[in-house]
Order: C-alpha cells, then structure tokens, then sequence
C-alpha cells in the first residue's frame, strides 16, 4: 500500500482530494458501511491539570464546576442504551481521587445494561486502570496530544509525555482496547511534527484513533491561538485511516464545531464513529473544553435521528453491534 506523507502547501486540492479517496477505500476494505455510534456522558468537569489548550484547566477559576452523582450517571446510562447505542464513553477531568465510586458504576453498567463502556478520565496509576478493568471497562481513549515531547511539556506542564505513554502501554497490557490520537492546530506544531504524531499512531497501532482539530477557549492561555484548519485536520484523519486501516476513528464533534459539515467531511474520508452527547443539558453547558460545542443545542434523541438521516444519506448504516476492536472478533 503506498503511504502518503501530509500535502504540502500550495499542492493542488485534486492531491487532497486523492487522499481523502485513498483513506475512504481503506475504510470500506477494514470497517465496511457500518457507522457505530458512542454515547458520551461528560460527568465531571472537576480538573487538577492546567493543560494550555483545555477550557476545563484549573487556572480557568470562571469555571463552575459539577459532578454527576451516581444515580445520575445511571439514569443518563440507561438513557443511552435504551436508544440502541451500544457504547457508553465516561469521560470527565482529571482527578487525584478513589476510583472506588467510578469503579461501582461501570460494574454497575456492565451488570444491569447490555453495552461496552469506554472510560476517558486522563492518567492514572497500573492499579487504578487494574481495578477499573476488573469492574468490566471495556475501553480507554488516552490521547498522546502530541509526539514533540518539548510542545507536550509546554502544553501539558503537570504531565509528562513518556508518563503517557506508559499510561498507554499498560491500558494495553491490561487488555483495553485502547485509543490514542492528537490536536491538530496547536502553536509551534509543525508539519515535520504532525508527521511524527501520524508515525506514533502507526507504531502504537491503537485500537481508536481520535484526531482533532484545535479549537480555543477565551479563559486559557491558548485563547487567541487560531482554530486548526479544517483541511489539515481531514487530511490527518486520512492519514489516521491509511496508517492505522483497522482503527475505529470517530468524526469528533470538535470537527462538526468547526465547520457545519464536519461530520460528512469526516466520513468521507476514514471515519467510522460518531459520538452523540447525552450529557444532561444543566451539566453539558459547563463541560466546556472548548467553547460553543455544537451538541450544546441539541438533545441526544434529537441528534440521533439527524445523524441516522446523515449516514443513510452517505449509503453507510448504523451498527447494532457493540463495535468493538477490528482487531480481534466481536464478543
Ligand atoms: N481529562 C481527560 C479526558 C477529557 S479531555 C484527558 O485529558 O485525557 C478530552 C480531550 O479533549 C483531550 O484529550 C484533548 O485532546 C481534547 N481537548 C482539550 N481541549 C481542547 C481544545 N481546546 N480543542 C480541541 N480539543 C481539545
Ligand atoms: Fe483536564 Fe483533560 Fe482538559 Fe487537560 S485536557 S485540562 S486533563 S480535562
């Protein structure tokens, strides 16, 4: 399979557009038509990091801060499933905390609902991600941001990028299916550095692969930093698509916030995933890791029929498996 590297500027749009082919046969060859769906639940917008890029930054004091009670969780939980999605991503910031009461909910899911769950909670200790593999977690997204480990110390200055990698590599070890991925459109993020974040992904062959486009936030230090464009972001998804070809990729709503047709433009060019919101409106209002998310307008029913017209408009279909790794069978 010939291997493209990032079109360079001043390329014609017809190189873009052979790319973006290129990956979407990929996509036929390993994923099919299928469309599967994610159903993200944000239950806390707690955060002890300061990433630069994220509105949910602890220096960002404007911030009113939540967290879904268990009880909550379920109620959304069940929600989720009883509109045929079949995964449910719990995703929140990042805190020092006992992963007991989070390690009760997903058994609880695991128990009561017949779904995967995918957890999305940041870094943890070997025992943490052990004990929440036990309680029945099926999934991790970990995204390594960048593979420049100076802009990642800059970006990301409570973390380390070999301390996530090492996240990485025991989610995997673990038994995850793991996610991993990257922003596009940060400052000082070259092109010779996007090619590296494409290399990294090739070399940890993750199970997701979650790639998006930057987009500022007015209470962070990277507010005025432009959004990522749109056909760079496009073209790191094919490339997602033609170095990782048995990945699930989502089209983010990062990629929908940024251009109305994010979602179709994505699909057409490696995606196989899309991720309702069904977090409660009075809480996703305030999960604002960027600003003016697109879903804040939406209810999950709503959006789950506008995304079912969309892929029956594309010739694709939903899934009504659980979409679990390409990489092994279906349980
Ligand atoms: N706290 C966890 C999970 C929640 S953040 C973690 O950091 O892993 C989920 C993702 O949001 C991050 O991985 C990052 O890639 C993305 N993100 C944060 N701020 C963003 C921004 N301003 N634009 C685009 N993506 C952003
Ligand atoms: Fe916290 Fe994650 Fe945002 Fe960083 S990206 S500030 S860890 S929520």
């Amino acid at each position: 399979m010939p291997k493209n590297i990032l079109i360079k500027e001043g390329s014609s749009s017809k190189d873009r557009q052979n790319l973006f082919l290129q990956a979407d046969n990929i996509r036929k060859k390993y994923c099919g038509e299928d469309v599967h769906l994610r159903g993200i639940i944000e239950f806390s917008n707690y955060c002890e990091k300061n990433c630069f890029y994220c509105g949910l930054r602890r220096g960002n004091t404007k911030l009113k801060r939540y967290r879904m009670s268990p009880e909550e969780i379920m109620v959304t939980a069940r929600q989720v499933v009883s509109t045929g999605v079949k995964t449910i991503v719990l995703q929140s910031g990042e805190e020092r905390k006992d992963i007991r009461e989070i390690c009760g909910i997903v058994e609880q899911i695991k128990k009561t609902l017949d779904c995967a769950v995918t957890l999305s909670i940041g870094e943890k200790t070997f025992s943490e991600y052990k004990d929440l593999k036990n309680a029945g977690a099926d999934r991790y997204l970990l995204k390594f941001e960048t593979s420049n480990e100076q802009l990642f110390k800059k970006l990301k200055p409570d973390s380390s990028y070999q301390a996530r990698l090492k996240c990485l590599d025991i989610l995997k070890q673990l038994g995850y299916q793991t996610g991993a991925g990257n922003i596009v459109g940060l400052p000082e993020q070259t092109i010779k550095i996007l090619e590296e974040d494409i290399l990294l992904l090739e070399k940890l062959n993750p199970d997701m692969v979650s790639i998006t486009p930057f987009l500022p936030h007015p209470d962070t230090p990277l507010g005025k930093h432009p959004s990522g464009d749109l056909n760079l972001t496009l073209e790191m998804l094919s490339l997602g698509r033609i170095y990782v070809p048995t990945s699930h990729m989502p089209a983010t709503t990062a990629i929908r916030t940024l251009h109305k047709e994010g979602t179709e433009k994505a699909l057409m060019c490696g995606a196989n995933v899309i991720m309702p919101n069904f977090t409660p409106y009075e809480y996703k209002k305030l999960y604002l890791i960027y600003p003016d998310k697109i879903c804040l307008k939406e209810n999950a029913e709503e959006s789950i029929k506008d995304i079912y017209k969309l892929v029956t408009k594309l010739g694709r279909k939903i899934s009504t498996g659980y979409g679990h790794s390409l990489k092994k069978r279906e349980t």
